[in-house]
This record gives structure tokens, C-alpha cells and sequence, in this order.
């Protein structure tokens, strides 16, 4: 068994030799991966602008104190008068400010008279007039390729009228639980030996929350005939199979020996880590293949450590796993000599996260009620020993 942060250097090494993107129509792209560099093709504004409702002025004349109202302009309209000694002309926000004036003086400077204003307060020169390329200058690289493409991302593209950016390919990630003794949900049970599997839904909702696009397989018996096709047809139509169980050491743990058949280049299998230490993680060209356990609190930490890096690689994503700093309000318990991964309650306390751990049961893997609440995965590696109250420890949050 390989050291967890080998495992995690694995991963990141990985190199993907085609990425495969798409044109998607720009409101449809919230959440996707941009795969293109967005350079703007021309200055925002494009001519001097006025920022406020006011009078178009030439900066020279605020001296004259009175001048005189020779046109209007308003926004969208393409003015060709221009401004001239001792006039102005009416301009409003968003207004083209006219040729030969360079300030805008506002409607709350002055005092209207007929056909003339009045400056009351005077302002700089320059004031409240837009200048060329005050948002962005033409060829400026506004957003870079990678960046996910959220509300300000989409904002700034519909300004730049990009109707379909080029994105990454959300990965498909197939899901599929074996176990003879698994039933689907909504399933009725026949035997006593039989368990509801949760395994498969888990993950599918992960890789949904996680810029997947999940392909659910359900539960197939541990029948290695069964396996080798369900994994080899899963193949053909995704980019990562994910599979929970029969990774282990027991008589009916097929998956292990299935993935090397299909022909996979096994990247790891066996990582020193708890839980999940059996997790198996093979490719076949850009495809993924990872074998999960079947523990349902064992497989939901493993996709959290590996799948999901997985689905970021594949959009050129960096795999790194964030964690945050958090303080133990509870002593906390190391039991084994490998990296382990706790769920505790992290509760946000004046920018702090604070972190106990009432109401986890300490048990098997099996327990996945452990991830319900304000959850949190505690981290330590393979060194640490147990802490104290006061300590600090690393988080992932999820
Ligand atoms: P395995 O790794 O196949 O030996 O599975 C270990 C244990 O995990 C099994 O005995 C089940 O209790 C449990 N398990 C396996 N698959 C699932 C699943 N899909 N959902 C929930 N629990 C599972
Ligand atoms: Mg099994």
C-alpha cells in the first residue's frame, strides 16, 4: 500500500492526451469549464461616455458661468452636433458625450435659466465622463481558459456578445454498486441478507454536485461474468466507471481482477489511508476506471479523495484537495497509522471553525449517518497522533 499523499501525486501527474470541448450557448454555460481564452475585441466604451444626467460642457468655459443650451442628446442617439465656445449641450448617462467637449457638468451643478444654465458649482475637468476603454481595452484577456463560469463570468461574456464559449465537456462518470446482496431503491426486499444500497445514489449525487455528468448503473451480484461486461460496456459510454465494492480480499471481491483484465493500466490500489485503504484507481487511455469499497462511509470518502479529481483532470482542472484550518473544541482520537479522514461537525464561529464531535458514532465504516449535519472530514497523515482540545487540525469541507 502506497502513502496518501503518493496516491494524491499520482493523480495530479496524470496527463490527459485530448480534452474534449464544445460550443455551449452562453446560458447554458454557468457552471461549466471555460476551455478558451476570452479576449476582447474592441475598447469599452468605445468613445467617451457621459457617467451622469447633465450638460456637456467645455472644461474652459466654467469660467464664463453661464452658458448656453444648444441641443440635446440623449442615450442612443448618435449626436453630430458639437459642443462649441460658450454652449453646451444636454447629455445624459450613457450618452455619447459630443465632439469638443471633455466634461460633463450635472443637472445638480446648475441652475436652469430659459435657454441657458447657470454653473452654481463648478467640477474638474474630466468629470463624469467615461473615458475609452474604461471597462476593457481592446485585446485584453478578460477571463482566462479554466476559469469556472459563473454570474460575473456570463455577465462579462454577454458584453462581449460571446453567444456560445468554447467549455470543457462535463466527463460522464457511469456508477455501479455490486454486491449480491444489494437492493435498489424502491426495491422489496426478499431475504434477510439483503441490504438497501445507498452506494450508488451517493455517488451519483456527488458527481452531479461536482460538474459531472453522472450515469446511473445501479446494482449488479458478484458474478464476475457480470462484472467484466457491466464495467466493459460502462467503458464504452463514459469517461470514469466508478464502482463500490469488490475491491478487497474476499473470495467474491471480483472488481480488482476485472479491471486489470479489461485491459487497464492500474495507476494504484491499496493507499494507506482510513477508510477506504482498498480503493483501486486504473486508467485505459483517457478513460478512468475506480474501484470503490463497499462500505458506504469507506466509498463516499474515496469519491470525495479520487473521483472528483478525477472529473476536475478531466476538464484541466487543478486535483489538489482544499482544506481549511478548524479548532478542537474535544480531544480527538487517532486509531490507526495511516492517513484518516473523520467526520466531525465544523461549526463556523466568528470566522472560525470550531470543531467537535457530538453525535458521531464510532464503529464501522458502514456508518454513513456520520456525514449528516454540519459536516466536516477531519485529516490527519499516517504521522499524526491523537490531539488535544486548543489543536488545530485540517478540514475538508464538503
Ligand atoms: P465489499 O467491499 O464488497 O466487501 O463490501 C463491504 C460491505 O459494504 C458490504 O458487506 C456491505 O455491507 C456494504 N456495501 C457494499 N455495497 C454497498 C452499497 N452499494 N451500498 C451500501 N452498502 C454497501
Ligand atoms: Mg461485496
Amino acid at each position: 500500500m502506497i502513502h496518501f499523499d503518493t496516491s494524491l501525486e499520482i493523480l495530479d501527474a496524470v496527463e490527459i492526451s485530448a480534452f474534449k470541448t464544445k460550443k455551449c450557448y452562453l446560458m447554458e454555460a454557468g457552471g461549466a469549464i471555460l476551455a478558451e481564452d476570452i479576449i476582447t475585441d474592441h475598447n469599452s466604451p468605445a468613445f467617451p461616455t457621459s457617467a451622469m444626467d447633465g450638460y456637456a460642457i467645455r472644461h474652459e468655459d466654467i469660467t464664463l458661468g453661464r452658458l448656453r443650451i444648444s441641443s440635446i442628446n440623449p442615450a442612443g442617439s448618435d449626436i453630430q452636433e458639437s459642443v462649441v465656445a460658450g454652449c453646451c449641450i444636454k447629455t445624459f448617462t450613457g450618452s455619447l458625450m459630443p465632439v469638443g467637449s471633455d466634461t460633463l457638468i450635472p443637472i445638480e451643478n446648475v441652475r436652469v435659466e430659459g435657454e441657458e444654465i447657470v454653473i452654481v458649482e463648478p467640477v474638474p475637468e474630466g468629470f463624469s465622463v467615461r473615458a475609452i476603454g474604461e471597462n476593457y481595452a481592446k485585446g485584453e484577456c478578460l477571463i482566462t481558459k479554466g476559469t469556472k463560469i459563473d454570474f460575473p463570468q456570463i455577465g462579462v461574456m454577454a458584453s462581449l456578445n460571446i453567444v456560445s464559449p468554447l467549455v470543457y465537456v462535463k466527463p460522464t462518470v457511469a456508477v455501479l454498486s455490486t454486491g449480491s446482496e444489494l437492493l435498489e431503491l424502491g426495491e422489496t426486499q426478499q431475504r434477510d441478507a439483503q441490504i438497501r444500497s445507498s452506494n450508488n445514489y451517493i455517488l451519483e449525487s456527488i458527481v452531479t454536485k461536482h460538474g459531472g455528468e453522472a450515469m446511473q448503473l445501479g446494482c449488479i451480484h458478484d458474478d464476475k461474468a457480470t462484472i467484466t461486461q457491466a464495467v466493459r460496456d460502462a467503458m464504452a459510454k463514459s469517461d470514469i466507471v466508478v464502482t463500490t465494492g469488490g475491491v478487497s480480499v474476499g473470495d467474491f471481491d471480483f472488481v480488482k481482477d476485472v479491471i486489470r483484465e479489461l485491459g487497464c493500466e492500474v495507476l494504484f490500489k491499496g493507499v494507506r489511508i482510513k477508510p477506504g485503504q482498498h480503493i483501486m484507481v486504473a486508467r485505459k487511455g483517457d478513460k478512468f476506471v475506480v474501484g470503490l469499497p463497499g462500505f458506504a462511509y469507506s466509498s463516499t470518502v474515496t469519491a470525495l479523495l479520487y473521483v472528483v479529481p478525477l472529473i476536475k483532470k478531466l476538464q484541466a482542472q487543478p486535483t489538489t484537495l482544499t482544506t481549511v484550518k478548524g479548532v478542537l473544541q474535544e480531544p480527538f482520537v487517532k486509531r490507526a497509522k495511516k492517513a484518516e479522514f473523520t467526520a466531525c461537525n465544523a461549526h463556523l464561529e466568528e470566522g472560525v471553525y470550531r470543531v467537535d464531535f457530538q453525535g458521531k458514532k464510532v464503529g464501522s465504516s458502514a456508518i454513513l449517518t456520520n456525514m449528516l449535519g454540519e459536516v466536516a472530514l477531519l485529516m490527519t497523515t499516517e504521522s499524526d497522533t491523537s490531539k488535544s482540545v486548543g489543536e488545530s487540525v485540517d478540514l475538508l469541507l464538503l
